[in-house]
């Protein structure tokens, strides 16, 4: 029985959007997370781009020592073979590539420079160049695929399944599709190519979760496992993309959803913790209504309703807070506070560590810790979470590595 996976996108697709910006402290700590939460893949890093090397180094040593768990860290990039070659060599074996498909596109963003014909050869010679040279899962994006010919987009699927493709993203980059026209249009490409195919859907017109999982739903009808991605909160481009906890939560509790087989072992309970990290690090509020983390999901006032939600929660609430991991009391200290960060010293320092369970190695090793708190505080521009400060205590070589930009 063909399966449901999830690839994650926020470290890559939601970071290039306008306005939306992530410290590569804070893209290391969103994997550990996503690797808690037990998600296939974390599309994590742009491997061309030179500021990720060290970011990428660093994230690539972790996954060895195996704090992210299972998680497949990929790289994202164009389809074309000088930017594998580089993708390559910034040491990410996962990796998605991407071309345009549509003739909106191809006529109006390549103008005349690639036709459909040029468009799959570019797309067969940087799947099989990365094929030959040792890539590991390996991607092909269709962007727009939405908005492509359907003929020519079996053309296009076929072509890359034949160039050594592991699976074929359908990228609904506009947000354009409904959820019964891409349920029609993954049935038939699933059918006709017999390749997986990522579901990569936007927000532009509020139907980004819908279309994911009815496109999830026609890969599998069709015959072959689905990867949706998602990001966490539905930031992204524009009106953003699938949002990651509300996916989980329609494919557990919507209706008829349940004959879909997850693949990921998820563990919900990070989802709290998971939404406001991130909300924390991008420095955008999560909005009191979203689904499942917001302030109001489990917040009754009406009177029929408090009374319903009191008499049983089944009659005002789908699914239990525990399982999003809500319910602990949040403690706000509001006496003497004791803070670390950008010009700390030790005695604050130590005191924070102690506060949080952290017992410190010898004296040097201490300052060196020290240091490397008061780097990542510039680097993030945002006091330190608990989870940062115990990351960089067990891993000083790599936060290290991490915090370090060389232009
Ligand atoms: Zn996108």
């Amino acid at each position: 029985m063909p399966k449901i996976y999830f690839i994650d996108v926020t470290n890559r697709d939601a970071v290039q959007a306008s306005r939306i910006i992530m410290a590569k402290l804070q893209k290391t700590m969103l994997n550990f997370y996503l690797g808690e939460m037990g998600l296939h893949q974390s599309e994590f890093s742009f491997p061309t781009v030179r500021h990720e090397r060290n970011y990428i180094q660093g994230n690539l040593e972790l996954k060895e020592q195996g704090i992210f768990g299972d998680l497949v860290l990929e790289g994202w990039c164009r389809a074309i073979v000088g930017d594998v070659k580089d993708s390559l060599a910034s040491g990410v074996r996962d990796l998605n590539i991407s071309i345009s498909t549509s003739d909106q596109m191809i006529l109006h963003k390549f103008r005349g420079k690639l036709d459909r014909e040029k468009v799959i050869h570019e797309m067969v010679e940087a799947a099989s160049y990365a094929r030959s040279n040792g890539v590991n899962t390996l991607g092909v994006n269709a962007e727009d695929a939405s908005r492509t010919d359907m003929a020519y987009l079996i053309e296009f699927a076929q072509a890359a399944k034949e160039a050594g493709a592991d699976r074929i993203r359908y990228c609904d980059t506009l947000g354009y599709d409904t959820p019964m026209s891409i349920y029609e249009r993954t049935k038939a490409l699933a059918e006709k190519v017999k390749i997986p195919i990522e579901l990569h859907c936007h927000n532009d017109l509020g139907m980004a979760v819908a279309n994911a999982i009815a496109g999830a739903k026609g890969a599998l009808d069709g015959g072959v496992d689905s990867y949706i991605n998602t990001s966490v909160n539905g930031v992204g481009e524009r009106a953003g993309q699938t949002d990651l906890v509300s996916c989980i939560l329609a494919l557990k509790f919507g209706r008829d959803m349940q004959e879909c087989e997850i693949a990921d072992p998820l563990n919900l309970t990070v989802a709290d913790k998971l939404a406001k990290y991130v909300s924390y690090a991008f420095g955008i509020p999560i909005p009191i209504n979203q689904p499942g983390v917001g302030f109001n999901i489990f917040a009754h006032e009406a009177g029929i309703h408090a009374d319903g939600a009191l008499k049983d929660r089944r009659n005002y609430e789908l699914f239990e807070y525990e399982s999003l991991g809500r319910g602990e009391d949040e403690r706000i200290p509001t006496g003497r506070m004791i803070t670390t960060g950008e010009f700390g010293g030790i005695a604050g320092f130590r005191h924070v560590y102690e506060e949080i369970g952290v017992s410190l190695p010898d004296d040097d090793s201490t300052k060196h810790i020290l240091e490397l708190v008061q780097f990542a505080s510039a680097h993030t521009q945002l006091p330190l979470t608990d989870d940062e400060l115990c990351f960089i205590a067990s891993h000083p070589e790599e936060a290290s590595k991490i915090l370090t930009l060389n232009p």
